[in-house]
């Protein structure tokens, strides 16, 4: 199945621990653009835009990663937002993921008719360390969504999400982080979720492992194109 990226706005300002190195103020910072600026951009209404031949330009079963240089519920966006999840519910037949660090703003940001969510909408919260585990997991957990995932990247710490872990959590990710300033990235916390996903019968990802990775205690400097594919190498996805 295909998979698209549509970014309505672009620019965010940095939240917490996992924002240090941010690849949007990387990429905007290296041509002169203000990466703490948000804004709409000219993909705005892409999932309703038509070929000639009146075809949409998005083919039905894409799946359509939703604001990946900003983040969804950011408040700079609320007064665009409501139009946002207009496209979502006329594109029933895209499945739309939605991934935030700004999980606690959900409850203000959802539309009236969510009831107990969208079938085409996923919400992903981002969970770097221990800390943001315990005060956005429990949020995760409480609020009404068809699909959840959690994406524990950049994993900067062990962490211990064994009492958040239930059946309605559909995949947990991990990751590394990559780029010149990356933090480091240790193949023992990356087992120690994945054992606690094992356990709670939750479907794990290694994505990648990120540019500074420690295995068996030793320090490894990964090259960008090398990261997704060493993950993979590690063969320890699990699924239930
Ligand atoms: S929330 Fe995401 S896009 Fe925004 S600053 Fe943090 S890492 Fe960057």
């Amino acid at each position: 199945m295909d998979s698209i990226i549509w970014n309505p706005w672009h620019g965010c300002k940095k939240y917490s621990a996992g924002c240090k190195n941010c690849y949007v103020y990387r990429r905007d910072g290296s041509v002169g653009r203000d990466a703490s600026k948000v804004e709409k951009t000219k993909s705005f209404g892409l999932p309703l835009e038509r070929n000639k031949d009146l075809q949409f330009k998005i083919a039905s079963g894409t799946t359509v990663y939703t604001c990946m240089t900003s983040d969804f519920f950011i408040d700079e966006a609320d007064e665009w937002r409501e139009d946002i999840w207009r496209i979502i519910r006329q594109r029933s037949d895209l499945e739309f993921i939605i991934i935030t660090k700004r999980i606690v703003r959900f409850f203000e940001c959802i539309p009236l008719d969510w009831d107990r969510g969208y079938d085409n909408v996923t919400i992903c919260c981002t969970i770097e360390n221990q800390e943001q585990c315990d005060l956005r997991f429990p949020v995760l957990n409480s609020l009404p969504a068809k699909k959840k995932t959690v994406c524990c990247e950049p994993l900067l710490s062990d962490i211990d999400m064994r009492k958040y872990l239930n059946k309605d959590i559909l995949r947990i990710i991990a990751g590394g982080e990559s780029g010149k300033n990356a933090r480091i990235c240790d193949f023992d916390w990356v087992m120690n979720i994945r054992s606690q996903c094992i356990d709670a019968h939750v479907p794990f990802f290694f994505k990648q492992t990120g540019a500074k990775f420690i295995k068996d205690g030793k320090l490894f400097a990964i090259p960008r194109k090398l990261q997704h594919a060493q993950a993979k190498k590690a063969e320890i996805d699990f699924l239930c």
